[in-house]
């Protein structure tokens, strides 16, 4: 699944790409700080998101 970079966060996000591929979604956002893993947002605070991940 090379085609990534070609869909949008809502589509991806929609196929569930974030649980599948959490580090290739990753890449995408970067350099947000954190992400939601239920939802795909990225956010500068933790606290903007129902369930953040922080990217290092
Ligand atoms: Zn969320």
């Amino acid at each position: 699944m090379s085609d990534a970079e070609d869909k949008t966060l809502c589509a991806l996000q929609e196929e569930g790409y974030i649980e599948t591929d959490t580090e290739d979604f990753i890449k995408l956002i970067r350099p947000a700080r954190h992400f939601c893993m239920n939802c795909g947002r990225s956010a500068v605070g933790a606290n903007n998101l129902c369930n953040p991940e922080e990217l290092e």
